[in-house]
């Protein structure tokens, strides 16, 4: 069954634990999330990148996402992860994702706000929630950098835009980081709290360590995005067997992906919390 993510963010936000939120780029990863989401018996947040087109197109991820989501026997949230143009991410609205994301960020702070707002009465008037970007969760190149997420900032944002989630700055970058595992700045997790009132989401969740991401969870983050470690699983899993066969392999992939979203799952603290919708 396809659902909103509204009442499950909320609902982290209130008892302290975060919903991983995992991307899928082909048939064989978004299979394996959703095995890992009902071995647990939780509801997935189910997410297609519009920089991911290149390798899968939004019609494709749609056909994928709306058959095994309403196969699924967990509830499924298909979210359209940083929409970069009103376009894509209105059609993606009235074409079955049941959550969007359009990311400004990398504008400024009014053309955000501008974007957001258009995006956001066009997605509430059609039952969709909208999550929006304030301060920049970079990439590990050298010229896209961090920009931690000004906590007055972010208030305004929120109050401005009415958006249902905000996904915030505070240490991590997309990718795999080149030294290590990052850090993060939990006070300023703890300020933008205090002073935003609806549910935060962390970007770049990817290597980020285990204890941070626990301790985000635990601190006011109610989603965590995961791509890059999920795509390194199955790659690994592909580079250290030789196979005899590519069906033997891509089930390998599948249970390195399976076996890598449940251990998410654990570490913000998901099963510790028994969903019912
Ligand atoms: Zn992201």
């Amino acid at each position: 069954m396809l659902i909103s993510s509204s009442k499950l963010l909320k609902n982290a936000k209130q008892n302290h634990y975060a919903f991983p939120h995992f991307n899928f780029w082909d048939s064989n990863s978004i299979r394996a999330e959703i095995m890992a989401a009902e071995e647990l018996k939780l509801p997935v947040i189910l997410a297609w990148a519009q920089k991911h087109s290149p390798e899968i197109g939004i019609e494709d991820a749609l056909a994928l996402g709306k058959y095994y989501g309403n196969k699924a026997n967990v509830p499924v949230v298909l979210h359209l992860d940083h929409g970069v143009d009103v376009d894509t991410v209105e059609y993606g609205v009235t074409h079955g994702f049941t959550s969007v994301m359009i990311d400004a960020s990398d504008k400024d702070f009014n053309e955000n706000v501008r974007e957001t707002k258009i995006i956001g009465s066009y997605a509430h008037e059609r039952g969709i929630v909208v999550e929006a970007e304030i301060g920049h969760v970079g990439t590990n190149s050298t010229k896209d950098g961090s920009m931690y997420t000004e906590v007055a900032a972010a208030q305004e944002f929120a109050r401005l835009t009415n958006v249902d989630s905000l996904a915030v700055s505070i240490g991590t970058s997309h990718g795999v980081y080149k030294q290590g595992t990052p850090k993060l700045s939990f006070s300023r997790l703890a300020e933008l709290e205090k002073a935003v009132p609806i549910p935060l989401v962390l970007h770049g969740g990817s290597s980020s360590g285990d204890e941070n991401l626990a301790r985000a969870a635990k601190q006011g983050i109610t989603k965590v995005n995961i791509y890059t470690d999920l795509a390194n699983a199955a790659l690994n899993a592909t580079q250290k067997n030789s196979f005899l066969s590519e069906p033997d392999m891509a089930f390998a992939q599948r249970k390195a992906v399976k076996d890598l979203a449940e251990h998410y799952y654990k570490v913000f603290g998901t099963v510790n919390y028994q969903y019912t919708i």
